[in-house]
């Protein structure tokens, strides 16, 4: 399966690649040849427990998937000016997942196109440009959406925020701006969305409106943070005072990814409709397919600009076959349901091994997208970055892949493929433990670095080995 050897492949990446590309575990690169499961392979033939690929949504090369793509592609591969079943059944099964006002349908071919378009949307049925996103976020590779990424935003040489971009405080009640445990869930979320209604205002005085609002319903890179009850139906509401639409971007967590529910935006209550709803990477378990879900009126605003809506390969027929064996086997695998439990039994686990090391500072989660939060002084929460960092090191050592992040790195995600099994979250956080039991003996892990002030706007320095995982 190798076709050249690991020291050649590296040398030709260095050489034809550009060096922007960042690699996993870069001082120790892994070659994966195969994936199968849950598992990854490497030219050896070594097994690693995968939770980084929250992409491989069903587990690596599931048969079925494999099967419909091979299919299709044997028969025909075209654009959607013809008409094509899987695209309408793409369509119609997508939307039978969605709350009622959620039903006209665009396939793109990526989480950044999906969020691309949905900005455009929003500015086209708002007349107003403004965008609201939050602290921390990562919404895309595209100039449009690189410019609501603050993850992206001030790093030394890259772009900076433009005028036309809000940012509001990551609602994280952890580490976050307001996490004062006097408080409850609710006035904690209240409090987080009084900053998008001062954004709203202060947008509102300068004449102009608000276009969107765009958050991830459970924050990915701003390490798996939980917005508090209560925050999403106050900010909407704010939000579309100010004359905005909300867009939720399930990219990293939807489709069962939290259990239960197919999108992370139910979590929040029945009552959390989004006026738009982005998705990508799960939706072809590793085949570039994505889509934008939108109400009618937003379709219709678009439709009376009269700009068609083209994309060569948006929607084309082995995309859409591979997105819909990607839902039929969610639904046939029970997987939603599998990834509630899992999940549960997960955090628990790992729950139980903050009593064993004082260094575990939060777990959190829902399904199986879940975050450990290290810290050097529980009282403090002084972020633990550089025993993160060597816990991702060792963990890959030991055969079992993790990543880190949040503005400290210090967070360890979870978030394999939804095939994961309790006998999987038991390997897993054996593993921690054991790696932990180490952290406990080396001294300079728990001298603290520069923190950062919890805000994009403070310059973050990325000098760890592994890189972090979006
Ligand atoms: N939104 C979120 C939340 C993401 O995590 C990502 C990618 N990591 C994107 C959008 C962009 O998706 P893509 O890389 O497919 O363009």
């Amino acid at each position: 399966m190798e076709q050249i050897s690991k020291s050649d492949t590296i040398a030709l990446r260095e050489k034809y690649l550009s060096p922007s590309y960042d690699l996993f575990f870069r001082n120790d690169p892994l070659k994966i040849v195969r994936g199968k499961g849950q598992f990854m392979y490497d030219e050896l033939g070594n097994a690693y427990l995968d939770c980084i690929n929250n992409v491989a949504h069903v587990g690596h090369c599931h048969p079925k998937v494999v099967q419909a793509g091979c299919e299709q592609m044997a028969l025909t591969s075209t654009n959607n000016r013809f008409l094509h079943d899987n695209i309408v059944l793409c369509a119609k099964k997508l939307i039978s997942t969605m709350p009622k006002e959620l039903s006209v349908c665009f396939f793109v071919n990526s989480g950044s196109e999906a969020n691309d378009l949905a900005l455009r949307l929003a500015q086209i049925h708002t007349g107003n440009k403004d965008v609201i996103t939050l602290d921390h976020a990562y919404h895309g590779h595209l100039l449009s959406t690189i410019d609501i990424s603050p993850y992206k935003l001030n790093l030394p040489g890259g772009p900076s925020k433009k005028d036309y971009v809000h940012i509001a405080p990551c609602p994280d009640v952890y580490r976050g701006k307001y996490r004062d445990t006097s408080y409850s869930e609710e006035e904690l979320g209240h409090l987080y969305a009084e900053e998008v209604k001062e954004i709203c205002k202060d947008v509102c005085s300068n004449g102009k409106g608000v276009s969107a609002f765009i958050a991830e319903s459970f924050l990915s890179c701003g390490g798996q943070i939980i917005p508090p009850k209560n925050y999403f139906k106050e900010v909407y509401q704010h939000v579309r005072n100010a004359g905005g639409i909300c867009i939720a971007d399930e990219v990293q967590v939807g489709f069962g990814r939290v259990g239960n529910h197919w999108w992370a935006f139910q979590m929040h209550g029945d009552d959390i409709i989004p006026d738009i709803v982005t998705l990508g990477k799960p939706m072809g378990n590793g085949h570039p397919v994505a889509a934008v879900i939108t109400t009618r009126a937003v379709a219709d605003s678009f439709q009376k600009t009269g700009v068609g809506y083209f994309n060569t390969y948006g929607g084309n027929p082995v995309s859409c076959a591979i997105a819909n064996a990607v839902l039929d086997v969610i639904e046939e695998e029970d997987l939603r349901n599998h990834a509630g439990k899992v999940g549960e039994y997960l955090k628990k686990v790992c729950e139980s091994l903050k009593n064993k090391h004082e260094v575990v500072g939060d777990v959190r989660g829902a399904g199986l997208f879940v975050g450990v939060e290290l810290v050097t002084d529980r009282n403090k929460k002084t972020p633990a970055t550089k025993i993160a960092s060597y816990v991702v090191k060792r963990m890959k050592e030991e055969k079992v892949l993790v990543s880190s992040d949040g503005p400290d790195e210090n967070v360890i995600k979870f978030k394999p493929p939804m095939v994961f099994n309790k006998q999987d979250a038991d390997v897993l956080v054996s593993t921690l433990d054991k790696v932990l039991n180490e952290v406990k003996e080396i001294p300079e892990l728990y001298v603290s670095e520069k923190v950062s002030n919890k805000s994009s706007l403070s310059v973050k320095q990325n000098g760890n080995e592994h890189v972090k995982c979006i």
